[in-house]
C-alpha cells in the first residue's frame, strides 16, 4: 500500500506551522524537507501504522 497522509508540523527554525506530506506505507522513517516558509532543512521522524501516521517529529538539522 502506498498511500500520502498529510500531517501539520511546527518548523523549529522560523516554527511557522506547515503542511507536510507523510509516506504512510513505511513503519518508520526520517528524512530531511526543506521548510516551505523559511526553506531551512527540518530533519522530520515519522511512524505510520498499518498505513496509517501514528506521530510525527520534528527537529533542525543542527541539532
Ligand atoms: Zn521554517
Amino acid at each position: 500500500m502506498y498511500e500520502l497522509q498529510p500531517a501539520v508540523i511546527q518548523c523549529p527554525c522560523c516554527w511557522e506551522q506547515i503542511e507536510i506530506l507523510v509516506d504512510c506505507s513505511i513503519d518508520s522513517q526520517e528524512y530531511v524537507e526543506d521548510c516551505s516558509v523559511c526553506c531551512r532543512p527540518i530533519v522530520i521522524t515519522a511512524h505510520a501504522w498499518e498505513g496509517e501516521l501514528s506521530g510525527v517529529d520534528v527537529r533542525s538539522e543542527d541539532d
